[in-house]
């Protein structure tokens, strides 16, 4: 009766894992994405560029080094945005011969275009001519592109947002960054790494607000060590072009010049060509489209994920939407997603963390140890030379489950799914006591934190006659 039993809208990560689950589970599959869009902007424009460009940053600048080999340590004295973009022009192709292979040995149809509603049931894709095509489920996964605030006269040179950043002729002498957002901090600590000097403009008087302070703190001051200057509480009044770069003026009248002014002031949901009316669908003012708990939009067999459904907004967990909507649409059993996510902000330092944090604690009345691990004294942090980083533990003196678990510096997006494993099994602050991890490593840290925590309990309690 329709052409495809799923079709998705949408190869960022969301859809190919809504693409892939379904025909795994041997339905007729396809997916409609824009000219070389394979990937998403996780693979394009986002995630996986902004990744790499970290890596070949760090390599080099040499920055990770410069402890062991002094201050003056670099791998290439003048780096140019062609060694930069070579690295990350490299991985994306990579990636994406990655994604069409999966689609293809899944015999998952790809179609080339711009996908658009024309009844509930029917899609056109919109390419040299117009294609309809029927399913009988639906998965939008059409994402977001930054949002450019309408006053603001954007020219992808001197004046841009996230995306035009990739596709900069020169690393800027000075650049001014809009926001102080997960994507503005991520390239205003890997441009600072560059030299460039970067001035960030925050109209909160907090960033990262949903992080551990310490850690935000520690991560403010690493950036001043390198010339970053926050702005916090100030906001960009207008933004005039010069013949050499742009001027920033802000509200309290002081003027920032910058080879380049970089906005990073969220994102919409790309939902605008996507005629929703005709399939009686509507998204919120941001581009959003609402759904229930299984994916599903009030039209019962259409469905969204990733970054088009909103918050938290993220490739990892975009893909497990994906999944469950795609198993949903299926007819399998689904499990709800778990809650315990973590997140990881790759700037320089990086940052990860999972559970909560000492202020939603406190927040809720809920008491707490903290148990802290200092790479510094680890072997590993010796050899690698990071004295910075650090691991934290929030336990409950009651049960001594784990609450959340901070880490920042080396390997901080990598190690913090140990505490999420054993968090999402239950287990308290004494398997880390007593489990031997291998040495010299980083991983060690949870067991000198978890000591640590465990030291301050036994004390109150000797106190108090509890332990
Ligand atoms: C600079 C940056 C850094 C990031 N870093 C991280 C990170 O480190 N970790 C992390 O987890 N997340 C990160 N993210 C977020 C991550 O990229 C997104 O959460 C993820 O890409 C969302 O996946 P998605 O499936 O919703 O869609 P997207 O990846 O946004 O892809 C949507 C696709 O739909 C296509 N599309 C849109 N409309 C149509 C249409 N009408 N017809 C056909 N195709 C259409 C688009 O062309 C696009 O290819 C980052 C984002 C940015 C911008």
């Amino acid at each position: 009766m329709y052409d495809f039993d799923l079709l998705v809208i949408g190869t960022g990560p969301g859809g190919q894992k809504a693409a892939i689950a379904a025909a795994k589970l041997g339905k007729k599959v396809a997916v409609v994405e824009k000219r070389d869009m394979l990937g998403g902007v996780c693979i394009n424009t986002g995630t996986i560029p902004s990744k790499t460009l970290r890596e070949a940053v760090l390599y080099l600048t040499g920055l990770n080094q410069r402890e062991l080999y002094g201050a003056s340590y670099r791998v290439k004295e003048e780096i140019t945005v062609a060694d930069l973009g070579m690295r990350t022009q490299h991985v994306i192709g990579r990636e994406v011969q990655v994604i069409r292979s999966q689609l293809s040995r899944n015999r998952v149809v790809m179609l080339q275009g711009t996908a658009r509603f024309l009844d509930e049931h029917t899609v056109g894709v919109t390419g040299d001519e117009e294609r309809k095509v029927t399913a009988e489920k639906i998965v939008i996964a059409t994402g977001t592109s930054p949002a450019r605030p309408p006053t603001v006269e954007f020219d992808d040179r001197t004046v841009i947002d996230s995306d035009a950043i990739m596709h900069l002729d020169r690393v800027p002498e000075t650049l001014v960054v809009v926001g102080a957002g997960v994507i503005g901090i991520e390239y205003a600590s890997m441009f600072a790494a560059l030299g460039t000097k970067v001035t960030v403009v925050e109209r909160r008087e907090r960033m990262l607000e949903f992080c551990d302070l310490e850690i935000v703190e520690a991560l403010k001051y690493h950036l001043r060590d390198l010339a970053v200057t926050f702005r916090f509480g100030e906001s960009v009044a207008a933004v005039e072009r010069r013949p050499r770069g742009a001027l920033a003026i802000l509200e309290s009248g002081k003027k920032i010049l910058a080879d380049c002014v970089m906005y990073s002031a969220g994102r919409q949901g790309k939902t605008a060509e996507l005629c929703l009316e005709a399939a009686g669908l509507a998204a919120d003012d941001r581009g959003r489209i609402d759904v229930d708990e299984n994916y599903a939009t009030p039209v019962p067999h259409i469905y969204a994920v990733g970054d088009v459904i909103g918050f938290p907004a993220l490739a990892a967990t975009s893909m497990e939407q994906g999944r469950l909507a795609a198993q949903h649409a299926c007819g399998e059993p689904v499990a709800n997603m778990h809650e315990l996510q973590p997140i990881g902000i790759y700037t320089i330092p990086e940052i990860s963390f999972v559970g909560k944090s000492e202020d939603d604690l406190t927040r809720d009345k809920i008491p707490f140890e903290v148990g802290i691990s200092r790479y510094r004294e680890l072997a590993r942090g010796q050899i690698i030379g990071d004295s910075y980083g650090m691991l934290k533990l929030l336990v409950s003196p009651d049960d001594r489950r784990l609450l959340g678990v901070h880490v920042f510096g080396t390997g901080a997006t990598e190690l913090v799914h140990i505490g999420q494993a054993v968090m999402g099994c239950g287990g308290t602050v004494d398997y880390l006591v007593n489990a031997v991890f291998n040495y010299p490593t980083l991983a060690e840290s949870y067991k000198v934190a978890a000591l640590d925590a465990m030291n301050k309990m036994r004390a109150i309690a000797r106190l108090t006659d509890e332990f």
